[in-house]
């Protein structure tokens, strides 16, 4: 089976008793065992079924059989958003002593969960240019515990060479990890690339119309003990497994996911193509655009389509203001890949807790603005986008 006919026909676990269709969603905190040997047998993770559902749940275990039908993982973990999905994984893999090699240019709570958080229990964070592989290379030591980057970061649209930082990554013995949120899993194979570790914002373009915030974790099995940790150690300890009408929105989502991205990657295309031609835009970038440096390293690990995140810059802050505000189609909202249309102000919104200075190091500018293109016809997205220009 091909990839749409796998996301929508993943098979229940057990049969249903009515044949529903859809996952039903079972809203319960604990399943009854028919004798106590049957509840040791669960209790000790050896027969799959449910106990309680901080940590199993049948509607979650669908979400998650989905994503390993779709990715061919060993093991899923549906979380309760991206950043628990990313929180649990580090702190699977880090310990006091340890130091994680990862770049400026990451989501702005990753970032801050690395520098701060992780911190205050003795990690170590090494930002290098992950596009600078000689860097990456010096920075990684014995004490390093994983390469950490994202796949498209966000707002910068830096693509760093997978297959290289899993080379580094593999000599040393340690993960690479990737956070797939920008291209989802059905488009290109990341462990194909080295990647050891996805996770990804399920609330981005699987949840389909931004319904509900969830997270995933796709492992591949090649980091030693890592699924256990999390299936046995962090999921019961820190208690963000996904809840149960979460997955069913979430699994109603990814049925429809290919269909929805590769029409909000193509617009992306086009929407950025007539940007460029439109009063005021200083630069677009767009991964998908031929000239765009990042353009060839993306086709080739990503293949064709280049997502629904790009970005502009204009004059300067007011001219971002009066364009946001004058928009009338495009929603002033942060998230992405949602059906509609989304313009942000990064540097005034997502990264306000950042000072000036290290805002200018993580390469966040008052003059850019984000944009998420959504299922619209793209004829009325550049109508928008041009009317707000001209203001
Ligand atoms: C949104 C986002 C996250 C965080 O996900 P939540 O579901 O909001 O917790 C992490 N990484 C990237 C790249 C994102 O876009």
């Amino acid at each position: 089976m091909r990839k749409e006919t796998k996301a929508i026909h993943t098979p229940f676990r057990l049969p249903d008793a009515y044949g529903a269709i859809s996952m039903p969603v079972y809203h319960t905190a604990a399943f009854e065992f028919a004798n106590a040997e049957e509840m040791i047998e669960s209790f000790s993770g050896r027969n799959g079924m449910p106990d309680y559902s901080r940590v199993t749940n049948p509607t979650v275990y669908h979400f998650e059989d989905q994503i390993k039908e779709l990715t061919g993982a060993e093991n899923v973990f549906a979380l309760n958003s991206g950043m628990a999905a990313i929180a649990n994984t580090l702190m699977a893999i880090a310990a006091t002593g340890k130091n994680i090699v990862t770049s400026r240019h990451v989501f702005g709570n990753t970032f801050a969960l690395i520098n701060s958080t992780l911190k205050r229990f003795g990690v170590e964070s090494r930002l290098i240019d992950l596009t600078d592989l000689d860097a990456v290379e010096r920075a990684v030591d014995a004490n390093t515990c994983c390469i950490y980057l994202e796949i498209i970061t966000n707002p910068q649209l830096e693509v760093a060479n997978l297959r290289e930082l899993a080379r580094i990554a593999h000599s040393a013995d340690i993960p690479l990890i990737a956070d797939t949120t920008a291209i989802p899993f059905t488009e290109f194979s990341a462990k194909s690339l080295g990647v050891d570790i996805e996770v990804v914002s399920t609330t981005k373009y699987l949840s389909g119309g931004a319904t509900s915030v969830g997270g995933a974790i796709i492992d591949y099995g090649t980091c030693p003990g890592f699924g256990e940790r999390i299936r046995f150690e962090l999921m019961f300890n820190l208690g963000a497994y996904m809840t149960p009408h979460v997955a069913y929105m979430q699994s109603l989502g990814l049925e429809t996911l290919t269909v929805r991205y590769n029409r909000q990657a193509t617009s992306a295309l086009t929407v950025a193509k007539a940007l460029r031609t439109m009063p005021g835009v200083k630069s677009v970038n767009y991964t998908g655009l031929e000239d765009n440096p990042f353009h060839a390293l993306s086709v080739e690990q990503f293949g064709p389509t280049a997502g629904a995140m790009l970005t502009i810059d204009l004059a300067d802050r007011d001219a971002c203001f009066l364009f946001l505000n004058n928009l009338k189609l495009f929603k002033r909202a942060t998230n992405l890949f949602d059906n509609k249309s989304l313009a942000i102000h990064p540097a005034s919104t997502i990264f306000v807790s950042f000072t000036p200075e290290e805002r200018a190091k993580m390469d966040l500018y008052d003059t850019t603005i984000r944009l998420s293109i959504g299922l619209e016809d793209p004829n009325d997205l550049i109508a928008d986008l041009k009317q707000a220009l001209e203001k």
